[in-house]
């Protein structure tokens, strides 16, 4: 086997990562990975630096130390409520724009398709503007697929989605890494759909993983029934989960 067989098959690599504000230390030495067909769920209660650890992975914010290292960053992409597209531009517009931008070949039917996917085929003349938020995440999401990502940077998908579309958009992403090439870095405040779709979580709090493992058996080998328990004891306290 090649030696860089191991980096190969990794999509995503962050090692010793470290994000310091002043005095706060927002991300506080983290590593893990991201592989292909892998979805990793980013945990942990507001504040706990999953926010900061994304915007570092997409090279927006530099770290005040460790590496980030991804295969492919130009087949890099990103949907968070708190990046809206441009609202004087329609859905169609919005998604040339980035389409062109991308280089995305035959972009007149890619476009088309992802319209219909993410069924935006009403306000396909509206501006991104004047979307319902729920709206507006759907376009975000086809945005982010333009590219068929290899890795994908979800910062709380679904959280103004309504429980019929949450679950289709949980479905397609699903669909989507299940195809073994891409990969995807998920924040989430719902357990439950955390449980749904994460192969792996990893428990950042004040910065540092404390725990990581399957959302599946998780809570069990730590002495709890549920994601969501074992999500507040960490949160309560962390000192008695830091290795
Ligand atoms: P949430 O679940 O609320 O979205 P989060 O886990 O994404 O939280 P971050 O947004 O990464 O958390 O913030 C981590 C910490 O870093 C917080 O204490 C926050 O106040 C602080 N922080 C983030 N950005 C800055 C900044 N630009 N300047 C100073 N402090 C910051």
């Amino acid at each position: 086997m090649k030696n860089g067989k191991a980096l190969m098959d990794k999509i995503l690599s962050v090692e010793g990562l470290r994000k310091e504000f002043g005095a706060v230390s927002a991300v506080d030495g983290v590593s893990f990975d991201v592989g292909p067909g892998e979805i990793v769920g980013l945990l942990g209660p507001n504040g706990a630096g999953k926010t900061t650890t994304i915007t570092m992975i997409l090279g927006v914010l530099e770290p005040t130390v460790g590496q980030v290292r991804i295969e492919g960053r130009e087949r890099m992409n990103f949907a968070a409520v708190y990046t809206p597209l441009p609202g004087n531009l329609t859905v169609t517009e919005n998604l040339r724009v980035f389409g062109l931008i991308y280089g995305v070949d035959d972009l007149s039917a890619r476009i088309e398709a992802l319209v219909r996917e993410f069924d935006l085929g009403r306000y396909a003349d509206t501006k991104a503007g004047h979307l319902s938020s729920g709206e507006q995440t759907r376009l975000c999401l086809a945005k982010a697929m333009l590219n068929s990502p290899r890795l994908l940077l979800l910062d709380e998908p679904t959280a103004s989605l309504d429980p019929s579309v949450a679950r289709e958009i949980r479905a397609k992403i699903k669909a989507f890494v299940a195809g073994g090439t891409s990969g995807v870095l998920w924040t989430s405040h719902n357990m439950h759909e955390v449980e749904e779709v994460c192969d792996r979580v990893l428990f950042l709090s004040h910065g540092k993983i404390l725990l990581q493992g399957d959302p599946r058996t998780l809570p069990g080998q730590h002495g709890h029934k549920t994601l969501e328990d074992l999500f507040v004891a960490v949160a309560r306290e962390p000192l008695s989960y830091e290795g």
